[in-house]
């Protein structure tokens, strides 16, 4: 059992006290819940994957690339704007060079896009 209080989240104070529910710093009067300061490292929450316009992203989504992209292998063609791609998939972890998403793009098949490059539809 640990009855020690943690320290502020604002400034580090260890001095801080119980007030009802709340938790209280007598250095800089900051005021909050008890646990709240915890969520923010816990990391075990999926990271967001996020479009070029700050839509987030879901495993499935359908998405229109925003940018022409240039295509190793892909015989000089570009991914035109515009193009419709379903039912991506999210890399939530070990994307490439920012590539966090997973693909079939018609016409070029399977690749990993970076979120920056599509819209959700
Ligand atoms: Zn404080």
């Amino acid at each position: 059992m640990s009855d020690q209080l943690p320290p502020c989240p604002q400034c580090d104070s260890e001095f801080t006290y119980e007030n009802g529910p709340l938790l209280v710093c007598p250095m800089c009067a900051h005021e909050w819940v008890p646990g709240e300061a915890d969520t923010t490292d816990t990391a075990d929450a999926a990271p967001v994957i996020k479009d070029s316009v700050g839509n987030i992203l879901q495993d499935g989504d359908s998405v229109s690339i925003v940018k022409s992209l240039k295509v190793k292998g892909g015989g000089g063609k570009d991914i035109k704007i515009g193009t419709k791609v379903t039912g991506i998939r999210l890399i939530t972890d070990g994307a490439v060079d920012g590539h966090d998403i997973d693909a079939t793009v018609p016409g070029f098949g399977k690749m990993q896009l970076k979120s920056s490059v599509v819209k959700k539809l």
